[in-house]
């Protein structure tokens, strides 16, 4: 799958809420609420349970899909788990080393990697989540974690392959806490990414690849992360639970998107 670059990407993370009937209400609410705009791509990463029936009721020009999770082998004796081959055609994109997988079901940087791989195989863009706990901030190893993780995550993947990966920088204090990270924070993180995926795998790739935002994002939050230098959408837990607060999100996307373009045809 190619992706639009050029757009800003809104990622709802829904985690283990809404069941299949809830999930289905909740599509039908929001694609009433959210016009679909050329400028912002809208990705909905419900239960996996559900993502059959979404799929099927989903108008893919306004919503993508993602998985939350998946195993990185493609198919075998791995009694409960789904593969990303099993979730092609179904979900454009996945989440991958999320701060809940790595942190409550250990998962290690092999693994990430591993599922980066396996989504690339079979044709899903991973959305590589990386951060820094509390403590590692207050040690001030926010850039060597960061810098681990995407070793750890992103060995093996060639610099072409970057137009198709995204990485969500998401402070593992800042999830779910209502703990917002400062625009300063946000900014040096991001410039830490792309400067180490610059230094791996040069400048083409440094520029490709998408970087979101995410952690405790509001509706009155997601404009100032949204205008920050170098960040090309948010990734939403917790706020993309209310269809009415998600769609006011995807809107300022749209406002950003409308007021970059301006500036840009400004400059022209
Ligand atoms: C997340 O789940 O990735 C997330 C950022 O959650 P929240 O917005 O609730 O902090």
């Amino acid at each position: 799958m190619k992706m639009a670059l050029d757009k800003t990407l809104i990622v709802g993370n829904w985690k283990m809420n809404l069941n299949v009937h809830e999930a289905s209400l909740y599509l039908h609410q929001l694609s009433h609420l959210v016009t679909a705009h050329r400028d912002v791509e809208v990705v909905l990463a419900p239960t996996l349970l559900a993502l059959q029936s979404l799929s099927l009721q989903v108008n893919h020009r306004q919503f993508k899909l993602a998985a939350q999770n998946f195993y990185w082998r493609d198919s075998g004796a791995f009694t409960g788990e789904v593969s990303a081959t099993q979730l092609k055609g179904v979900v454009q994109y996945a989440l991958v080393g999320h701060s809940e997988r790595r942190h409550i079901f250990h998962e290690s940087d092999k693994d990430t990697r591993s599922k980066v791989q396996a989504a690339i195989r079979n044709d899903i863009v991973p959305i590589l989540c990386v951060g820094e706990t509390a403590t590692e901030r207050a040690d001030n190893e926010t850039a060597d974690v960061i810098h681990d993780q995407l070793l750890g995550g992103l060995a093996n993947i060639t610099s072409e392959e970057f137009t198709n990966i995204v990485i969500a920088y998401e402070p593992v204090w800042a999830i779910g806490t209502g703990q917002n990270a400062g625009p300063t924070d946000v900014t040096a993180a991001v410039a830490a990414i792309r400067s180490q995926i610059k230094h791996l795998y040069g400048a083409a790739a440094a520029e490709a690849v998408r970087v979101l935002y995410g952690g405790s994002v509001t509706a009155d939050s997601a404009a100032d992360y949204l205008t920050l230098l170098g960040i090309d959408g948010l990734l939403v837990g917790g706020a993309s639970l209310d269809a009415h607060g998600f769609s006011e999100i995807i809107k300022k996307a749209h406002h950003k998107s409308m007021l970059v373009g301006a500036e840009r045809g400004g400059k022209a």
